[in-house]
């Protein structure tokens, strides 16, 4: 079966639209979802600097193709890459080179912050010390940095490269584990405007399965084979599978979960008053809904 716009040979099938597509269609496809998203949150406007959380992953690398085509074009925004070192062996230095070849071909300039310099550890470090499971180190101390980062370098905005899958995954592990309040933070755009501790985060392949964002990397060379030697080791990985052998019995399942999400996700902001809580925390001054943020707790665990 041919493209089913342009009938020329296809490179993927939409299943939930009963699509097959051409390179040229999908591309097409794929860029003008990104811009319905951008354009429905009002996640970039004049005069935003925008930094993209690039870890040298797909989607990350693909976020910064996509938003630097968009940059060249209209020059509307300013744009710069953040990578966070965790300092995991054998992978994050590959990454690394990854991130700054595609750095060097866009001709955007990248920023590189090390958990050894911020934290005096790496991530392998902490894991030696610690019982809690390497992606919630990961994931607390790395969206700390990419905040403290953002901030310090003037970013009004950071984007990243979260797709539907990523964020299916979330609001599953999140109502496995009743952190409702949790929940209330995800969505495509988060954080609130003009808050002089946090940068907003945006994420315009929100609704872009991980097999769309693969294929749109794949196209464009920025497909990255690595793997991080943790990956397996949380939850995630669990319901990674599980969802994925849902969605292939059950087409359609993760539009689903994320459609039923999207509804309720302003009763969930209202019930949990996002909006009035972020304070600073009293050890490191980054924002923080407690006494002290996350990040600060994490570290008196472990260091
Ligand atoms: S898989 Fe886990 S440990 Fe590895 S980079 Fe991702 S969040 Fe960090
Ligand atoms: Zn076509
Ligand atoms: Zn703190």
């Amino acid at each position: 079966m041919g493209c089913k716009q342009c009938t020329l040979e296809p490179v993927i099938s939409l299943v939930n639209n009963k699509q097959t597509l051409c390179r040229r269609c999908f591309i097409k496809y794929f860029e003008r979802k990104v811009r319905r998203t951008i354009t429905q949150f009002s996640m970039i406007q004049k005069r935003d600097h925008i930094g993209v959380a690039l870890s040298g992953g797909k989607d990350s690398s693909a976020l910064l193709y996509l938003l630097n085509n968009v940059q060249k074009k209209t020059g509307l925004f300013q744009l710069t890459a953040l990578f966070i070192d965790e300092g995991i062996t054998k992978y994050r230095d590959r990454t690394l080179k990854f991130a700054q070849e595609i750095c060097k071909q866009q001709d955007v300039k990248l920023l590189i912050v090390s958990f050894k310099n911020e934290f005096d550890a790496t991530l392998d470090n902490f894991v030696k010390n610690s019982k809690l499971t390497p992606c919630t180190v990961c994931g607390v101390s790395r969206r700390y940095l990419l905040n403290k980062f953002a901030l310090k370098n003037g970013f009004t905005k950071l984007a990243t490269g979260h797709n539907l899958d990523d964020e299916a995954q979330s609001i599953l592990m999140n109502l496995f584990k009743n952190n409702q309040s949790v929940q209330a933070r995800l969505g495509p755009i988060t954080g609130l405007k003009n808050h002089p501790l946090f940068v907003r985060r945006i994420k315009p392949f929100y609704f872009l399965l991980e097999k769309e964002v693969a294929t749109y990397a794949y196209l464009h060379k920025l497909l990255d084979l690595h793997e991080c030697p943790y990956h397996k080791q949380g939850m995630r990985e669990e319901i990674r599978t599980m969802l994925n052998s849902f969605e292939s019995k059950y087409p359609g399942t993760k539009h689903g979960l994320i459609g039923g999400f999207m509804e309720l996700l302003p009763l969930m902001k209202k019930k949990y008053a996002i909006e009035g809580e972020i304070g600073a925390c009293e050890q490191c001054g980054e924002p923080s809904s407690n006494r002290l943020c996350k990040c600060c707790v994490l570290m008196e665990t472990i260091l």
